[in-house]
Formats: C-alpha cells, structure tokens, sequence
C-alpha cells in the first residue's frame, strides 16, 4: 500500500522524540509535599477555616435567628454541623445559590431545649468576611433540615 513509507517516517519521527526524551538530563524529583493546606473546619487554636483556607475568629457564640438571616443576606457564609460534633464527620459548606434560598425562607428555626441543641454562632475573617456555623437542630428552609 501507498502508505507505508509515511507510517515508517512516522515510526522514525517518534522514535526521534523518544530519544530526544531520553536525552533530556532528568531533574530530581521534587519533594513530596507533606503539609496540607488549612483543613477546613474548627483548629485547635479555635479559630475555623474554610475550604479556601480563610480563616475566622468566632465573634459571637450565638446569635438570634433574625441576626442570622441578616448575616446570611449581607453575604455571610454559611457553614452547618448538622450533628453538632464539632465537624468530626464533616461540615457542609454552602454555597451561594443555597445561601440565596436560605434568606428566601425567612429567618431559621433554632431548636434548643433540653434533647436537642440547636446553635448558630456567627465568626469573621481578617479580610472581613462574616461565617455562620449552624449546629445541631438549626433548621432554615429546604438546604438545612
Ligand atoms: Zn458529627
């Protein structure tokens, strides 16, 4: 067939670029990286960190359900420990368009009585972006129930 000689030409071109490779000196590999970026959640020194890696102080431990719903609306994020552990098993960081929904419903129903307790405390950033962390029976629309 008419087309071996390119296939072979090709065959060459890359074996070429194999050996071009090969010929490159090899570099040392860099150093594994073993520090992992600030875990999300609650850190020893009691202060929190987001996904991204901001962190914030906690300014108010617990903040009324209107103060809430203002915080959400002014752009707060909105961080929930739906068992209240601390973030032992996870927090869902919400997002902006959950956050949306939130305010859309109103203020949230913060359960605290002698079985469950419900909390939202509301943390900052040093570049002044405002956290609310809901724990436990806090319910606020259709995202934290
Ligand atoms: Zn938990």
């Amino acid at each position: 067939m008419g087309h071996s000689g390119r296939v072979s030409k090709r065959k060459a071109q890359l074996r070429t670029f194999a050996e071009m490779l090969a010929a490159v000196p090899r570099e040392p590999a860099p150093d594994p990286v073993t520090d992992e970026p600030a875990r999300a959640g609650r850190r020893d020194d009691g202060t929190m960190a987001d996904p991204a890696g901001r962190v914030y102080t906690c300014v108010r431990e617990t903040v009324s359900a209107t103060a809430a719903l203002a915080a959400a609306a002014a752009g707060a994020v909105v961080v929930w420990d739906p068992c209240g552990c601390g973030g032992g098993c996870g927090f869902r960081w919400l997002g902006e368009a959950e956050t949306a929904r939130l305010v859309a419903s109103g203020p949230p129903r913060i359960r605290c009585n002698k079985r469950r307790n419900g909390n939202i405390s509301l943390w900052r950033s040093a570049d002044g972006t405002v956290l609310l962390l809901a724990e436990d029976a806090v319910f606020w629309g259709d995202v934290l129930a």
